[in-house]
């Protein structure tokens, strides 16, 4: 499975971000590494014409209905996606998203034959408690259905604590936590969670991408801010080729 360097979009982008969009997809059309953006729905048939690939940031577990605002798996799909983050800690958190929703959307997203980037990720008080590696399994079990493989599936782990905030955990915590995360997918999905893409995100930047991509089971990054502009995600993605 190839690294991917991934950007989260969020709530941010309109049609003036679309040309430094073609800039970056230029830059890296050989790229080594998968190069994917998530954005907002709004942007996706056109950030999808750039030829970068791109990805929705949620989706309802139901393919159509009476789900007025939603944005459903096929619609991403439609739009040009090939990618959908699911369980991402700002919809766990603004939206109460459970690991059952996870779940739901995370077997839409399938259905819809989009790869999803499954997030997980422990909150400050829970990192300090040194409850991190416990509340990581609980999310596992509740939230990566028992049919995930490597061709349909990349774990992001996102310490809530590190999203947005300039703080990452230490080198040594990352590679403590995605060893377990690996032995973790290994012992429950076998050969396919050995080669399950395991993403690090929480204040990527290029100062210390390098540093984060150097360590075993760091299989890329999902990154939010540094993702906005072409200029700053571009250096990430060459830190991981
Ligand atoms: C994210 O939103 O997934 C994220 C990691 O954000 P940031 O890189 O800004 O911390």
């Amino acid at each position: 499975m190839r690294k991917l360097a991934a950007g989260n979009w969020k709530m941010n982008g309109t049609s003036a971000d679309i040309p430094q969009l073609e800039a970056l997809a230029n830059d890296h059309h050989a790229a080594s590494v998968d190069v994917v953006i998530c954005g907002p729905a709004t942007l996706l048939t056109r950030m999808a014409a750039t030829g970068l690939s791109v990805g929705g940031e949620d989706c309802h577990p139901a393919p159509s209905g009476a789900h007025t605002g939603d944005i459903s798996a096929p619609m991403l799909a439609d739009a040009g996606a090939t990618h959908v983050i699911t369980g991402h800690s700002e919809r766990r958190t603004d939206h109460g998203e459970t690991d059952a929703d996870v779940t739901a959307k995370t077997t839409a997203g399938w259905a819809a034959n989009l790869h999803v980037i499954l997030c997980i990720g422990e909150t400050e008080a829970q990192y300090r408690a040194g409850d991190t590696l416990d509340v990581l399994t609980t999310q596992m079990d509740g939230s990566i259905p028992d049919a995930a493989t490597a061709q349909n599936t990349t774990i992001a782990y996102e310490p809530v604590w590190a999203i947005g905030t300039g703080l990452t955990p230490t080198p040594q915590e990352i590679a403590d936590v995605h060893a377990a995360l690996r032995a973790y997918l290994t012992d429950r999905f076998g050969d396919e969670g050995a080669q399950m893409r395991l993403l690090y995100g929480g204040s990527v930047k290029a100062s210390n991408a390098a540093d984060i991509f150097a360590l075993d089971n760091v299989d890329g990054a999902l990154v939010g801010g540094a993702s906005l502009k072409a200029a700053d995600f571009s250096p990430i993605v060459t830190a991981l080729e």
